[in-house]
């Protein structure tokens, strides 16, 4: 296999093979993200991709069940060479599973319902979808590309087509002054997706990006741990998802939790009163290195 510049993937692919299917971000403007900033995007050719598969059956055999399509937006593929490169997989491995891929809310608009169904059936079947936040004013501010009502148009859509959505949020992505409406917006904007998965991280402001040097200036002024937790607690207390994983265990966060909404909504809330109503460290949370 071949890889060029850093590799990102969720935890949850920790097992899966790795096919980078583009180098870098289409959209590469949100302004806490530092993971391809410096990297031009650009989508690797079929031949490229082909003799990839052919090296990862050489190494790992027929029996792959599980391949991630990095780096940040693979979606954006036209429907055509995408249904190539899983046609060319299944072809590969015979056992495959299931294929995942990131995809921003601006390649999820540009393919139709039906185009989502045709990549689901050829085992496109989980899409990790980073939201970010359900406010109008910190998606603006994150320059995340998209508004609110869009976001919910995009992960429905991939909802609709059968795809499983892991949808991200991130603490302290409205800073303090946005704080109680990014909690509440956030949850507003999920309630409406209803994706299966729901995690938040906290935001790690990083030095070189624009939210780094709104820091700086104090135009971004991230909350503190217990304002981040009590972020969460209201977060979490809105949401309305029926039938979702919920975690919030990112290396980011203080307080690991998971569980099943709505089941275990209740005692995720009493878990973090009760972290609340105790002494919280200071050096976890939003903050810059
Ligand atoms: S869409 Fe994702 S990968 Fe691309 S710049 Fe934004 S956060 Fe980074």
């Amino acid at each position: 296999m071949r890889y060029e510049g850093n590799i990102f993937r969720p935890p949850s692919e920790a097992n899966s093979l790795i096919l980078q299917a583009t180098v870098g971000c289409s959209h590469n403007r949100c302004t806490f993200c530092a993971m391809y900033r410096n990297t031009s995007f650009r989508v690797r050719s079929i031949e490229e991709l082909k003799e990839d598969i052919a090296m990862a059956r050489a190494c790992f055999g027929t029996g792959v069940r599980r391949v991630f399509l990095a780096d940040g937006d693979p979606l954006i593929i036209q429907t055509q060479r995408l249904k190539q490169i899983l046609l060319c997989l299944l072809q590969a491995f015979p056992k495959l599973q299931r294929v995942g891929t990131y995809a921003t809310p601006q390649s999820l608009l540009l393919k139709s319902q039906e185009e989502l169904e045709a990549l689901r059936s050829l085992k496109l079947s989980i899409l990790y979808l980073g939201v970010e936040s359900g406010s109008a004013e910190v998606l603006k501010r994150l320059n995340k590309g998209v508004n609110p009502e869009e976001m919910v148009q995009a992960g429905r859509r991939a909802v609709e087509a059968g795809m499983k959505l892991s949808t991200m949020i991130i603490l302290g992505a409205g800073g303090i002054e946005l704080k109680d409406e990014h909690a509440r917006e956030s949850a507003a904007v999920l309630n409406r997706i209803a994706p299966r998965f729901i995690s938040t991280l906290s935001m790690m402001v990083v030095e070189g990006t624009p939210l780094h040097d709104e820091m700086v200036a104090g135009s971004y002024v991230p909350p503190d741990p217990r304002q981040t937790l009590e972020e969460l607690r209201d977060f979490l207390a809105a949401l309305e998802v029926t039938s979702a994983i919920f975690r919030s265990n990112h290396v980011s966060n203080f307080l690991p939790l998971a569980g099943t909404l709505m089941k275990d909504k209740q005692a995720l809330l009493n878990t973090l009163e009760e972290a609340l109503a105790g002494p919280i460290p200071d050096d976890f949370g939003p903050q810059g290195y």
